[in-house]
């Protein structure tokens, strides 16, 4: 069985001074049980004052992107070697990435295999678009990400994959919990079962994304392959985040 893992995206939000405040609120707000990760990914920068507000604590630590390489001419980027003993994630092929950034699949690939060889844990995004959804194809562009992010991977153990609508980003539209859970269990776990394996696939934490708030948090818990929340707006908020993680552990 997959582990509980509620993660908030900061993206490119905060001031110094309120990235150490946001998470000693969080910190000081959030009591979890066991087998549930808490993962904050503030902007880069903050991530060593985050990570000193959050010492000793459960809540681990992200980045929301980094370079494949490890050093360099690739000015403003960050490399996995930088990351370490600074934080245990990051965040790969987010759709705005993808976007905004051209990030192609064979990109995120190199990403990921970056990461692993270095013991930094991915958490992969991959989605559809409006229009995508709207013919019926978003098996098949699902499929695709996670086939070409995935190619040649060692480290399976490391991956965690967050099923983000691009049409729920931010929208405040979300898909049916039922939806979700077609999608994480017939699309995503089953192609990571033809991939690595029947153990890799029941252990790989599968987490939905898309306008997660207090209000629908529960409903997506309910569902037998939703194992957690990547959570982006609501997650700037401290008793929201706080109370979309109590929200989604209450049966736990
Ligand atoms: C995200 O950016 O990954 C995200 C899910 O954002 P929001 O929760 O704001 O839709």
């Amino acid at each position: 069985m997959a582990r509980t893992l509620i993660a908030g995206n900061w993206k490119m939000n905060t001031t110094l001074s309120d990235a150490i405040s946001l998470s000693i609120s969080i910190r000081d707000q959030l009591t979890l049980p066991p087998d549930t990760e808490v993962v904050l990914f503030p902007p880069t920068p903050f991530a060593v004052p985050v990570r000193d507000a959050v010492r000793g604590t459960t809540i681990k630590l992200g980045v929301q992107n980094i370079h494949n390489e490890e050093s360099g001419a690739y000015t403003g980027e960050t490399s996995v070697t930088m990351l370490d003993g600074i934080c245990e994630y990051a965040l790969i092929g987010h759709s705005e990435r993808r976007t905004l950034f051209n990030e192609s699949n064979d990109f995120i690939n190199q990403k990921i295999q970056a990461c692993f060889a270095h013991g930094i844990k991915a958490i992969l995004c991959v989605g559809e678009t409006e229009t995508e959804r709207n013919e019926g194809i978003t098996s098949q562009v699902i499929t695709r990400q996670v086939e070409s992010a995935l190619r040649d991977i060692e480290g399976i153990e490391r991956l965690v994959i967050a099923y983000e609508p691009i049409w729920a980003i931010g929208t405040g539209l979300v898909p049916e919990a039922e939806e979700v859970n077609h999608t994480l269990g017939q699309t995503i776990r089953s192609q990571i079962k033809s991939l690595y394996g029947t153990q890799a696939s029941e252990e790989t934490p599968l987490l939905y994304g898309g306008s997660v708030n207090p209000g629908n948090a529960y409903t997506f818990a309910q569902a037998d392959h939703i194992d957690g929340v990547l959570v982006g707006g609501a997650s700037l908020d401290s008793a929201q985040f706080v109370e979309i993680c109590t929200q989604f552990t209450l049966d736990s």
